[in-house]
């Protein structure tokens, strides 16, 4: 721990992250404190050239930019190809590089929302997205279009979350309530609790399932207390989203420890993303990494046609022969189903991964 404080101080020096002690550090709520949330912030240390600072500004007028000092403290400074580095610093590209068939909402989401905030796309599923907040606004996210929505007040969530639940109440075809956003682990714990015994009460709800990518950029998140509230609330799954081995650490390691002591299975969704992961040597690590932390490879995303996310896409093939070559070369609990989403509600299982 001391190690990362110090190399994340001489890298972004004390003008930028007043580093008090390792509690600090390890405090979700100052994580978020002093998150970055501007590329000028970075403007003084010099493996970061003019060119990138002003290409990230350019992005970040229209998709925001917020960083946690710990995911970025797993940045390769000396290296502007880095996996973190690209998926968490804007990008000129997002905004002057475009493909003719990517759309701001390619999932046709907003098609399938009968009430705000509700996704009704899979007849027994429904997704909730309870904020457009999130630790790091990851530059491939397919959400792209909330980050700029004005926050909502706690009251009025908690309205949303209730006629929520009045409609998945009066539907019993769904069975499973999925929580997204943003990040639902951005809400307060009490109101997280507050959000599961909702739809807890549900009697036809069997499963609560919680979609949120803390346990990577934001590990110090997964508190004991907040186990606690989750562990309440089973059967929930948990599904998280590891890009890269960088992001296996200590820290991250332990957020999916607890949750699994508190009885709640962790897989991750993958996306697969050119200049990240797209060659085998990377994914194959990554993957056996998350076997070896018992977080299960569930899917590995193609990376859809969202606008502002296009420099990320790989062509098809890409997986297929990622993964045609994993299954020679590593055990079956490491590999996931290679999926591709699909604007009317479905799932496409693409090559060999899936059979
Ligand atoms: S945490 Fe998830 S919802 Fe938030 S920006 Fe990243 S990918 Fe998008």
């Amino acid at each position: 721990m001391t190690t990362v404080i110090a190399q994340l101080s001489a890298c972004l020096s004390d003008r930028l992250i007043h580093f008090q002690t390792t509690e600090d550090w390890r405090d979700w709520k100052w994580q978020l404190k002093n998150s970055i949330t501007d590329a000028s912030e970075l403007d003084f240390y010099d493996p970061v050239g003019e060119d990138e600072i002003q290409g990230m500004k350019l992005a970040e007028r229209r998709y925001k930019m917020s960083v946690t000092p710990y995911y970025l403290s797993l940045a390769d400074w000396n290296n502007p190809l880095d996996p973190i580095r690209l998926q968490c610093l804007p990008d000129s590209r997002e905004v002057l590089y475009s493909c003719e068939d990517s759309s701001e909402d390619p999932l046709n989401e907003e098609m399938h929302m009968p009430i705000e905030g509700l996704v009704h796309k899979f007849r027994d599923r429904a997704l909730v997205l309870t904020t457009n907040r999130c630790a790091v606004y990851c530059r491939h996210c397919n959400r792209k279009r909330y980050w700029s929505q004005s926050n909502r007040t706690q009251t009025n969530a908690i309205k949303r979350l209730e006629a929520i639940a009045d409609y998945i109440s009066r539907h019993h075809e769904i069975r499973e309530v999925i929580f997204s956003g943003g990040d639902p682990l951005m809400l307060s714990d009490n109101m997280i609790e507050m959000m599961l015994g909702l739809f807890k009460k549900i009697s036809h709800i069997e499963v609560m399932r919680i979609g949120s990518r803390v346990p990577v950029t934001l590990p110090m998140r997964i508190t004991d207390r907040l186990c606690r509230i989750l562990s309440r609330f089973r059967p929930l799954w948990f599904n998280t989203q590891f890009n890269h081995p960088a992001e296996i650490t200590q820290e991250a390691q332990e957020a999916c420890e607890r949750l699994q002591c508190a009885g709640i299975p962790v897989s991750s969704q993958t996306v697969l993303l050119k200049g990240v992961n797209d060659n085998l040597e990377t994914m194959k690590i990554l993957l056996q990494g998350l076997q070896r932390i018992m977080v299960r490879p569930y899917y590995l995303f193609q990376c859809e046609p969202v606008k502002g996310v296009d420099h990320f896409r790989t062509d098809i093939k890409t997986g297929i022969d990622i993964m045609d070559n994993i299954w020679g070369e590593t055990a079956g609990l490491c590999i996931p189903h290679l999926v591709s989403d699909m604007p009317e509600g479905k799932k496409r299982l693409v090559g060999r991964a899936c059979c």
